[in-house]
């Protein structure tokens, strides 16, 4: 009966030191887990990827396909030849994902500040959007349309700006905002044509 208590007693404090044990290993996470989400404070639900949000504002892959089954010329009038038109849909979804990856990439970094430029000019895109223009990554939360490319051919690239400076002060020569007043501005259209050299 004696050897059964002590048996009893040892179990328990055998129990209640593995408790503790437990409890201080567990504790550090506990403590650190809603000190981290505080830690990215406003930007805990702007850093989301925009790989979800993007197919409500972007035309789908076979939307493109279908639509490119339809045009014989770009908007140079320059003929395009069903290989052409494969190569303009996986341009599409090759600059797309470049784009995306950029700002999970910069969302892993902390950037803020993101701006555009163009692997080659762009005829389409000049009137709506230049070189050097900026978006903060909370504008590219609210608006993921500003993500590009922006019509099928397009060669706009979004790239995170890794400088310190806060881009809506400085003078750098290009560097404006993109939104005029909080206003987005006019985009393309999607299906404006331009053919891939
Ligand atoms: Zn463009």
């Amino acid at each position: 009966m004696i050897f059964a208590l002590v048996s009893l007693i040892l179990f328990l404090v055998l129990l209640i030191v593995a408790l503790r044990v437990s409890l201080s290993k567990n504790k550090p996470e506990e403590e650190i887990a809603p000190a981290m989400i505080h830690a990215s404070g406003i930007y805990s639900i702007v850093r989301k990827s925009p790989r979800e949000i993007i197919s409500k504002v972007k035309p789908t892959g076979e939307e493109i396909r279908k639509y490119l089954a339809t045009v014989n010329v770009d908007i140079g009038k320059l003929p395009l030849l069903p290989a052409d038109r494969s190569k303009l849909l996986n341009f599409w979804h090759q600059t797309l994902n470049e784009n995306i990856q950029e700002i999970e990439r910069g969302d892993k970094e902390g950037v803020e500040f993101y701006y555009y430029d163009f692997s080659r000019d762009c005829p389409v895109c000049t009137p709506h959007i230049s070189k050097g223009q900026f978006v903060t990554r909370e504008e590219i939360f609210e608006n993921p349309s500003i993500i590009p490319p922006f019509h099928i051919g397009c060669t706009c690239k979004i790239c995170a700006h890794h400088g310190k400076e806060n881009l809506r002060d400085t003078t750098e020569l290009g560097m404006r905002p993109l939104f005029n007043k909080g206003t987005p501005p006019s985009l393309p259209e999607w299906t404006t044509t331009v053919k891939l050299s």
